[in-house]
């Protein structure tokens, strides 16, 4: 390793790319090459089930940068390329074009793919998985003539998905083996909401329910049978069960991975020359006292920040609270904190949630975990503050909206 041997990033999205503008920022002069094995520039995720999706948001307003940031930033973008191996001993990196490339310090931003869904029929045509542009395209002009989409999966992407397809006319059905939508994720009282949501925009919502098959005729989709033997007649079908982290690279190098690459607080491996960030890190957090892995735009833009000051040998340490949002219909909300399945004992509602203008409040041991305004705005900074601080609260003043939530 000389001093000409590069900072390298692997993954070009949006934790990449933000990593890359990072280390720039903060006075890195050296080589600096982005691998990605995308063919398109990196770009953000959200778009591609909401605005994008739909039609009112045009392609450029999805990119992170521009195409000439790069060039301006002595950035060198290598596209279309994946790394297939990494030999820390060496610093060493192979890529599928054959070439190899020396690394000084590599972070590792190669974030998540779709889960597959295991059974017969599954690549038929008309099956669709959204984790890309092009295969955002290819649903939205799906909408132009499909009749009927079945989603399999009623997570984050199927229902935004689902909210699109409704805006074009599409008739859905949902399919979710569970007994609620973002089961896992909200808890029942809130998941509710979402049903109710996709209900009153007349979704056929099916819980409880078990895909068997995908089947088609002459190669193409036409239905989804389920366990019981029902069928449910599609032309189109989205599949949208989860995202598993892409470790494989990381995996065989021997770092130490478990559902994510394990990291430290500033985002360092088990590898004192490699790092982690994105979707596909899973970081020991100094607020919740235990690694964690998340996989939300937020994340992937702030991560990458840590990532990149550690890279340069600054003591930092990732430590905000995790942020999402969706937007879903007339629904728009933002989430901050960090629930486990099942890791709350109280939700506490403030407004009112038939309207759909409320916050709801997750809580343990009447403390705050994590809190979600529907339709109500400018109140993160009092729901971060909640959680943060820790501080036992009172769930009558907390969902009394004449007390200012700083206050309760
Ligand atoms: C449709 C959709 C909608 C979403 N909506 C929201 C939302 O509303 N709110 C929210 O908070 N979050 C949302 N998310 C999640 C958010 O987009 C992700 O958290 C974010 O994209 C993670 O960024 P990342 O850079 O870590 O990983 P990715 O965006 O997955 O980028 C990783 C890149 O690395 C590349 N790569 C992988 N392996 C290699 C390799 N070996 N060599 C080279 N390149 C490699 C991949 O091809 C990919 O381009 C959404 C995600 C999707 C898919």
């Amino acid at each position: 390793m000389t001093e000409s041997t590069a900072h390298v990033i692997v993954g070009g999205g949006l934790a990449g790319a933000k990593a890359a503008e990072t280390l720039r920022t903060e006075g890195y002069q050296g080589p600096l090459v982005l691998i990605g094995e995308e063919t398109e520039r990196p770009y953000e995720r959200p778009p591609l089930s909401k605005g994008y999706l739909q039609g009112k948001e045009d392609r450029e307003k999805i990119y992170v940068h521009p195409e000439e940031w790069y060039r301006e930033h002595d950035v060198e973008l290598r596209l279309g390329t994946a790394v297939t191996a990494i030999d820390p001993a060496a610093h060493r990196l192979t890529l599928s074009d054959g070439n190899s490339l020396d690394y000084a310090k590599l972070l590792l931003t190669t974030g998540a793919s779709p889960r597959r869904l295991p059974v017969p029929g599954a690549d038929l045509t008309g099956v669709h998985y959204l984790r890309t542009v092009q295969q955002s395209d290819q649903l939205r002009e799906l909408f132009g003539s499909a009749q009927r989409l079945v989603v399999v999966g009623a997570g984050w992407i199927g229902l935004e998905v689902t909210a699109a397809a409704r805006a074009a006319g599409v008739a859905v059905t949902v399919l979710e083996v569970l007994e609620l939508p973002l089961l896992r994720v909200l808890g029942r009282e809130v998941a509710q909401v979402f049903a109710d949501l996709h209900r009153a925009h007349d979704v056929d919502l099916r819980f409880g329910v078990k895909v068997e098959a995908i089947e088609g005729d002459n190669g193409t989709v036409t239905g989804v049978r389920l366990a019981d033997g029902t069928v449910i007649p599609a032309d189109a079908v989205l599949i949208g069960i989860g995202a598993a982290p892409n470790t494989q690279l990381a995996e065989a190098a021997g770092l130490e991975v478990s559902d994510g690459i394990l990291t430290n607080e500033s985002l360092r491996s088990s590898n004192a020359d490699i790092f982690a960030a994105g979707d596909v890190a899973r970081a020991q957090h100094p607020l919740f006292g235990q690694a964690i892995r998340v996989e939300h735009w937020a994340n992937a833009l702030n991560q990458p920040q840590t990532a990149a000051k550690a890279m340069l040998g600054q003591e930092v340490a990732f430590d905000r609270v995790p942020y999402f949002y969706t937007d879903q219909y007339e629904l728009g909300m933002e989430y901050l904190g960090y629930v486990e399945p099942d890791g709350y004992d109280k939700v506490v509602f403030r407004g009112d949630v038939k309207s759909l203008e409320f916050v709801a409040f997750w809580l343990k041991d009447g403390r705050v975990l994590a809190g979600m305004n529907v339709n109500i705005w400018d109140v993160t900074d009092p729901i971060r503050e909640l959680i943060v601080s820790k501080r036992a609260v009172d769930p009558a003043r907390l969902a009394d909206t004449n007390v200012p939530l700083g206050e309760v």
